[in-house]
């Protein structure tokens, strides 16, 4: 059997790109991969994505997209990919997952992207109780209440001014001195009256049982520990592409995201790549499904050329 689309990943690129190429009545695959319903899943509620006006739950949010594209007929396969090869001979990508292979004419890469986090154990247990790795999407949660920011990057300057909006303030805690930021946003940064500076400071442990209440620091230089109260932590240190499988299929960034050359066209012709894994500038799940029905349509207008 060989699909016409196999759309590998379930976030809201992957079910939007399955949405309309299933709709158009292209053979379709989707791979889930372990997070099924993607990014989304880890979070509670989401109020911008459009069409919600009184909000929805992330992970109702995804099952809902998952049964609109059920509705269209396509397949979905809880699976991991662990690779992507190309037969000349008969023009088909063969998707290597778990232990079996599927082919398609087509393949678009919907895969996303995962926060960096610090690795503490306390992160794991106050996940969602106050610490988050987007403020767009949950500053707003934060009113009134004090934030710390760690990172020193152009990420962390413009998330911490971004919860300025909220918060009543913001303490950016970053590992050194000088700072990854581009000056300018740096510059705004310092110059926000709610916008404090802790450096040369590594995060110990986020304090909290059943709520984040502060973090323990250590300074770099003199060793000391301290704790500094806060009730929300947000982590700007990076994003990792999902996309280590693809190292020698596609061109790739040098931080790994995919690049594509002519909207969602990758280096190669008839791969195809939306989403968290192609986008790090916005990482926002409406952009994410944008760019999933662009990858579709791309898909759709390149197996016409090719017939
Ligand atoms: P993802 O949602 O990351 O999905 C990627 C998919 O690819 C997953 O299903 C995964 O299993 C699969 N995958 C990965 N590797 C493989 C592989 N090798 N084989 C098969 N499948 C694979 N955005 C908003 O707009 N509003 C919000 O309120 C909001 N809140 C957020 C809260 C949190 C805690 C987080 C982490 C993010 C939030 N975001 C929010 C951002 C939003 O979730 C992302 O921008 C969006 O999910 C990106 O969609 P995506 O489809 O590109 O990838
Ligand atoms: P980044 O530039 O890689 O910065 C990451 C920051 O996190 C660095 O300051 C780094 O510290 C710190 N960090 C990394 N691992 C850490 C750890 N384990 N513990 C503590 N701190 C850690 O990432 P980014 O800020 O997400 O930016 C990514 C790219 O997007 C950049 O090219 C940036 O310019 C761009 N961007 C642009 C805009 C904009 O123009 N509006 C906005 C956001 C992002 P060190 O410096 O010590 O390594």
């Amino acid at each position: 059997m060989r699909y016409d689309v196999i759309i590998i990943g379930s976030g809201p690129a992957g079910y939007t790109a399955a949405l309309y190429t299933s709709r158009s009545f292209l053979k379709t695959l989707l791979l889930t991969g372990v997070i099924p319903g993607g990014q989304l899943t880890t979070t509670t509620e989401v109020d911008n994505y459009p069409g919600f006006p009184k909000g929805i739950q992330g992970p109702e949010l995804m099952m809902d997209m998952k049964a609109q594209v059920e509705q269209f007929g396509t397949e979905i396969e809880q699976n991991h990919v662990s690779g992507v090869t190309y037969q000349d001979k008969t023009k088909t990508f063969v998707v290597a997952a778990g232990e079996k292979t599927f082919e398609g004419k087509t393949v678009i890469i919907a895969t996303g992207a995962s926060a960096m986090y610090l690795g503490l154990p306390s992160e794991k247990k106050l996940m969602g109780k106050g610490i988050s790795a987007c403020a767009t999407c949950d500053g707003f949660f934060f009113r009134g209440k004090e934030v710390v920011v760690v990172g020193g990057g152009d990420t962390a300057m413009e998330e911490a001014t971004f919860l300025t909006k909220f918060a009543t303030n913001v303490t950016i805690i970053h590992r050194r001195d000088e700072f990854r930021a581009s000056a300018i946003m740096l510059d705004r940064a310092k110059k926000d009256p709610k916008i404090m500076f802790l450096t040369n400071k590594i995060v110990e442990e986020v304090v909290g049982e059943t709520a984040v209440t502060g973090v323990r620091l250590k300074d770099t230089k003199t060793g000391e520990v301290s704790t500094l109260n806060t009730q929300g932590f947000f982590l700007a240190i990076g994003h990792k592409p999902n996309t280590d499988f693809l190292k020698n299929v596609i061109e790739l960034d040098l931080k790994g995201y995919v690049v594509t050359k002519v909207q969602t066209q990758t280096s190669v012709p008839g791969i195809f790549a939306a989403g968290d894994c192609v986008d790090h500038r916005y990482r926002q799940a409406v952009v994410a499904a944008g760019q999933g029905c662009m990858a579709a349509m791309d898909a759709e207008r390149y197996l016409e050329e090719q017939r």
